[in-house]
């Protein structure tokens, strides 16, 4: 049986759970508990040297959290996974594993407005400096990198427009720089792209999302290729003694772990922003059913997209798994199961038609979240994109009239009802004046 490499789907519901070994329960059991008894004094020495492996504290690691970093690992194909709290709090902890004050890294300007202000204000004030690029322009890529420079950070597919990262010219463009480049999965899911198989270096995401699947749980998780080589000089925090774990090199001690040893032993122990075991077992039955939710969720996005296309009170459509959208070429050859099902599209009339369309909405919800297996809508600019500056909006990609959905599984008649009859009330004004 070890022999055989699973399937996808395979993984989705068996890594990291086989039946307990204690009570021969079939479903993940919750291990609620806060902490574990050492087998001895001498055991749990080992454990606090790091020497051995065995869970201490739930706030380092828990065998329910276990569960869904091993299996989350083996979905995207990487060495090993951390699980956080939330997926800000997991590329929080990316960066600190890896910079510190008077550091610096480098962004994609397409990204989820909470990245945007994490990043250019809670680690400004920590010292540490970020740069937003755009990522198809590799001249002004290159001008940003600076010697202190520790990170690219991209997303798979970009929030909220859909650009989509061309991996493969990115993870050359990090290394020929000395740095690792990190992908935001959220939007894809590794069902859609696994960007470690595409030279990506760590792969971070929030769970709440489709990994999740249902709207109920706030998760992250951090994926490590374990292929990076942080002894060049250039991350002192890996590759020399470090004084939070008495003098430790993570680097020579831990080889190809280094990075998650430091991620689980020093972040998650300081900072404190670990997955709890009940949220870690939400989040592996959502992955269970990871494989349909997403061919579904794929489907109806692309009969909803077209609709709208096709509509004349619709003045464009942005979805990468459409030929109209610019990265259409590169959506067939990093998300060839598709663009996932998040997307955005401009109401006629602007932001006045896209407040009256979401508010005749029956079935789709208002709100701020996507993945979900109900039908969600958002208007960016008043919500999510608010915090940012026009200028900074109109970089990320959102426009006054945009309007993002997140489509859902339900019946695709019953979502295109919808959003035909609100379409209908949020013009009705118009047609009758006119
Ligand atoms: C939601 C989201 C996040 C943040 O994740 P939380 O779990 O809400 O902290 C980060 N990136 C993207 C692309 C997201 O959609």
């Amino acid at each position: 049986m070890n022999d055989r490499s699973f399937g996808f789907a395979t993984r989705a519901i068996h890594a990291g759970t086989p039946p307990d070994p204690v009570t021969g329960a079939r479903a993940a059991p919750i291990y609620q508990s806060s902490a574990f008894v050492f087998g001895s004094t001498e055991a749990a020495a080992e454990l606090f040297a790091l020497r051995g492996y065995g869970h201490i504290y739930s706030r380092i690691s828990n065998p329910t959290v276990a569960s869904f970093e091993e299996r989350m690992a083996s979905l995207e194909g990487g060495l090993g996974a951390v699980a956080f709290s939330s997926g800000l709090a997991a590329q929080l902890a990316v960066v600190l594993a890896l910079a510190r004050n008077g550091d610096h890294i480098l962004c994609s300007q397409n990204v989820y407005g909470g990245t945007v202000t994490q990043f250019s204000i809670t680690l400004d004030r920590m010292g540490i400096g970020v740069t937003f690029v755009p990522i198809g322009d590799l001249a002004a890529m290159r001008a940003a990198v600076r010697p202190e420079t520790k990170l690219l950070f991209v997303e798979t597919i970009g929030n909220p427009a859909g650009a989509i990262a061309d991996l493969e010219t990115l993870a050359r463009f990090a290394h020929e720089n000395g740095i690792p480049l990190v992908v935001d999965n959220t939007f894809a899911s590794p069902y859609c792209c696994r960007p470690i198989e595409f030279g990506a270096d760590i792969v971070v995401a929030s769970a709440t999302k489709f990994i999740c699947g249902h709207g109920t749980t706030v998760g992250g998780i951090v994926v490590d290729a374990g292929r990076f080589d942080y002894g060049s000089g250039r991350f002192p925090l890996l590759s020399e003694a470090s004084r939070g774990y008495h003098g430790k090199v993570f680097t020579e001690t831990f080889g190809e772990y280094a990075f998650l040893m430091r991620l689980r032993a020093e972040i998650l122990r300081d900072v404190g922003s670990q997955l709890g075991a009940h949220d870690a077992w939400l989040l592996l039955q959502g992955l269970e059913t990871l494989p349909i939710r997403m061919e579904r969720h794929i489907a109806n996005a692309a009969i909803v997209a077209r609709h709208l296309e096709a509509h004349p009170d619709i003045e464009w459509v942005s979805y990468p798994g459409l030929p109209s959208h610019p990265d259409f070429a590169l959506a067939t050859r990093y998300l060839p199961r598709g663009a996932g099902s998040v997307f955005t599209f401009g109401i006629r009339g602007g932001r006045e038609a896209g407040r009256r369309f979401i508010d005749a909405l029956e079935l789709w919800s208002h709100l701020a979240n996507v993945g979900d297996a109900k039908s969600l809508v958002i208007h960016p600019a008043s919500t999510t994109h608010s915090q940012l500056s026009d200028d900074e909006m109109r970089a990320a990609g959102v426009a006054p009239e945009t309007v993002r959905l997140s489509v859902g599984l339900e019946d695709c008649d019953d979502l295109l009802w919808d959003i035909d009859q609100a379409l209908e009330k949020a013009h009705a004004d118009r047609r009758v004046s006119a």
